[in-house]
């Protein structure tokens, strides 16, 4: 199979049914998982939203192709994503390669905060539209001025993942291994 796999939703063997779950269709050439046969994996998951299976199918694919075979699925929430990410900011640098400083941290987690504030911790990431965060960004600069740096900030870290599945929605993008 070629390209970059594909979710379905298998037939139930008892009622003849689709089943309500989709399944993770991918093949990772040469791959050294030790549980496939000729890198063809077919993974049942819990999902029954179209587009968080293809999310998942996204990062399982990459995560094979570099070899990382139990990595934890991504947050799904907005707050277990806001942890994630300033976990990871945090061992970021600048541009400068200076890390990035307590202050700016700082900022940058309280924006977070206001967004998971104003969309609910529970909020489902992929439920969360550019449309709300367009309005969530234009409410919040009426209430504060001078934070637009850190509002960009915001909606480029939350954005940014969102482009990239507009991305690979996109048919015919080859299959590379990067
Ligand atoms: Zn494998």
């Amino acid at each position: 199979m070629r390209g970059r796999g594909r979710v379905y939703r298998p037939t139930s063997g008892h009622t003849g049914d689709k089943v309500a779950v989709w399944t993770l269709d991918f093949t990772i050439k040469d791959c050294r998982c030790g549980t496939c046969r000729d890198g063809r994996h077919r993974h049942a998951t819990k999902l029954t939203v179209k587009r968080d299976a293809e999310d998942l199918l996204e990062q399982r694919r990459t995560d094979y192709l570099n070899g990382r075979y139990n990595a934890p699925p991504t947050p799904k929430t907005l707050r277990a994503y806001v942890e994630h990410h300033l976990a990871a900011k945090a061992k970021e640098t600048d541009r400068y390669g200076q890390p990035i400083t307590h202050q700016w941290l700082a900022a940058v987690k309280q924006h977070l905060t206001r967004a998971v504030e104003h969309f609910g911790s529970e909020r489902l990431l992929g439920s969360i539209t550019r449309a709300d965060l367009l309005m969530w960004l234009s409410a919040l600069a009426r209430r504060f001025s001078g934070g637009a740096a850190t509002s960009q900030l915001a909606v480029e870290s939350v954005s940014a993942r969102r482009g990239g599945r507009a991305h690979t929605d996109e048919p015919g993008d080859g299959f590379t291994a990067e």
